[in-house]
């Protein structure tokens, strides 16, 4: 018999760490494994938000795929998936076709816009090393223009719409980075606005209420306004409109309001709730016994009955378990199905300040953010080993 074929979608948290499982778990000759990804570098999309601001470089959020798999052991496929089509078992990409035994789709998610018009054509979006140059670039250029043009305060406001914990950690960073391009440009700190909207009664809302207070007033102090329970209705090319048609004029809107699934699965068939699958407990979508759904494009109920909020902490735990499982299922054995394991959730406010809950306990200030980098230090050295932590580690 020939040799199953595994193809991995998607080389992100959930991809990663499902290549790295099973070329140490394969044998020579057990699988073909192929994996995916629209770039040749893995991004650290929990670093995002500091390139985003410009209080660090983008390369320090990325990582060489070759470097971290084994190409003698997985094929690695730099090509944009364009189609999945698991009635023919193959996937169509944008130069090329794939066909496969087992499929692993983790393409990660996309920003959920609410259908709000206007955002998805004047806003920013925080997801990839492309989108956060982006930003960084646009935001130094509105200090640029501000000194040609000194009438418009509008360039040098800031709109930073959903303060879950992607707003939280960019307006975090944000309000480190302004000072820097003050003095850059020549401008008057006090010109300068970063307002960040949110519709629910509270940001950060289902955290722990007095973190939520702790992180507010840290915000506050480094010049962040809040508008809470204010929800963004529309977003022109001049700003946004609020509430009840009020208008907040800015040059700069970047939308964190939250992530959705991939629009190629509830395009190849698969049934979703916004774009995501809700797997069975061992990653498949249902009725697919070949297709295992990993990381934000997955959607997995709580024993609460809540959808688990879409993590790395979840992709990476996800990868490792559908390695597991694919090994088994090539060698017939039973699998083990997912359970997670949460170990907590912790969240950068800017330089030397975070707040968190691990291990059942809660943290902030200092301590939080020597957490957090214990965190992204852990992650580097899961996928890259010591060699990775002494080579990106030191700008985390
Ligand atoms: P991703 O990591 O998004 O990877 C998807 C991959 O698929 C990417 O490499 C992409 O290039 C590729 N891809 C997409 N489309 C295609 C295509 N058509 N063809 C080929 N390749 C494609 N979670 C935490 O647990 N802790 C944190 O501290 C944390 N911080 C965050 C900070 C920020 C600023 C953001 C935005 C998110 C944060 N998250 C955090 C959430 C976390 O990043 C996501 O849940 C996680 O990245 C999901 O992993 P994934 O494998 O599903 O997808
Ligand atoms: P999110 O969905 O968690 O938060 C979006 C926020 O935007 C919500 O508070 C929502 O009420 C608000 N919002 C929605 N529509 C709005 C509107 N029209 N006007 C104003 N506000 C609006 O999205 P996220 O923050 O991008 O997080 C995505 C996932 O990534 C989550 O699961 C989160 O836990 C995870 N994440 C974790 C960390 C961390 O652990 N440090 C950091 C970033 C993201």
């Amino acid at each position: 018999s020939s040799i199953p074929k595994i193809v991995i979608l998607g080389a992100g948290y959930g991809g990663v760490l499902t290549s790295l499982r099973l070329q140490k778990e394969l044998n020579y000759n057990e699988a073909d494994v192929t994996l995916v990804n629209k770039h040749d570098y893995h991004y650290i999309t929990t670093h995002l938000h500091m390139p985003a601001a410009g209080t660090d470089h983008p390369d320090n959020a990325r990582v060489s795929i070759s470097k971290l798999i084994d190409e003698f052991k997985i094929d690695f496929v730099k090509s944009t998936v364009v189609q999945i089509r698991p009635q023919d078992r193959k996937v169509i990409l944008e130069d090329g076709t794939l066909s496969y035994d087992y499929l692993v789709i983790a393409l990660g998610g996309e920003s959920e816009t609410f259908g709000i018009p206007g955002l998805a054509e004047n806003a920013f979006t925080i997801r990839s090393i492309n989108s956060v140059r982006l930003i960084r670039e646009h935001i130094e250029y509105q200090f640029a223009r501000y000194k040609r043009e000194p009438h418009r305060t509008d360039y040098l406001t800031f709109v930073i719409g959903g303060a879950g914990f992607t707003g939280i950690e960019f307006v975090g960073e944000l309000a480190d980075r302004i000072p820097d391009l003050c003095r850059q440009f020549d401008v008057d700190p006090s010109l300068v606005k970063v307002i960040n909207i949110e519709a629910a009664p509270t940001a950060l809302p289902g955290f722990d209420p007095e973190l939520v207070e702790y992180a507010m007033n840290v915000l506050q102090k480094k010049g962040i306004t809040f508008r809470i329970g204010t929800a963004i209705k529309e977003c022109t090319p001049d700003g946004v409109i609020v509430g009840e048609g009020e208008e907040i004029k800015a040059q700069t809107v970047i939308w964190t309001g939250g992530v959705r699934g991939n629009r190629l699965i509830e395009e190849a068939g698969f049934e979703t709730m916004r774009g995501r699958v809700k797997v069975d407990e061992l990653l498949r979508a249902p009725g697919h016994e070949n297709v295992f759904v990993l990381g934000d494009n997955s959607l997995m109920i709580n024993p609460e009955g809540r959808p688990y909020p879409p993590t790395a902490q979840m992709a990476m735990q996800q990868g490792v378990n559908c390695a597991h499982n694919l090994v088994a299922a090539i060698r017939n054995q039973s699998p083990k199905p997912f359970a997670f394991s949460n170990k907590g959730t912790v969240a950068s406010l800017g330089k030397g300040e975070a707040i968190g809950i691990a291990f059942g306990k809660k943290y902030k200030g200092r301590v939080a953010a020597w957490l957090k980098k214990l965190i992204d230090l852990r992650y580097l050295f899961i996928i890259g080993g010591i060699p990775l932590v002494l080579r990106k580690g030191k700008f985390l």
